[in-house]
């Protein structure tokens, strides 16, 4: 059986655009890749899945692309406790648990949280602050580190 992949990119060709960005080769193999690890990878994590299909693309090169995908609005930085950089492509309004022991990142997003921390800046009277967005990380470890994390 021949398995013919149908992907000719064009979500990822229209996201470039849309950041007014040039639609290389280059950029598009990036993306895809994180796009396709969706786990916040790293910069090394990227580029071991790349590698071998593309040769010629260095881990300098892979880190000044992910940069500019930062720059231009395309993914956001996630920082962890180990000092590591992680790169997010979910850019609406979210939350994130970090386990330590197991260096997942998993996605989270709660209404009733949001709007609890939000009144209470607004109890606390906060002063000459205007909150754009709420991005909050809980950091620990999985109990369990073979079972997925369940919210209710
Ligand atoms: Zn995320």
């Amino acid at each position: 059986m021949i398995l013919v992949l149908s992907n000719n990119y064009s979500h990822i060709k229209e996201k470039l655009s849309e950041a007014g960005l040039k639609v290389t080769h280059q950029r598009i193999v990036i993306m895809d890749s994180i796009l396709r690890l969706d786990n916040h990878p790293t910069v090394e994590q990227i580029f071991d899945l790349i590698r071998d299909a593309n040769p010629s693309l260095s881990l300098g090169t892979v880190y000044k692309t992910v940069e500019t995908f930062v720059n231009n609005g395309l993914l956001s930085k996630v920082s962890t406790n180990e000092g590591q950089m992680r790169y997010d492509p979910k850019l609406h309004n979210h939350g994130h648990i970090y386990c330590g022991n197991t260096s997942e990142i998993i996605d989270y997003y709660d209404e009733e949280l949001n709007d609890m921390i939000l009144n209470f800046f607004k109890k606390k009277k906060v002063n000459n602050l205007k909150i754009k967005n709420i991005t909050l990380q809980i950091n620990g470890d999985k109990i369990d580190p073979e079972k997925d994390i369940l919210i209710k």
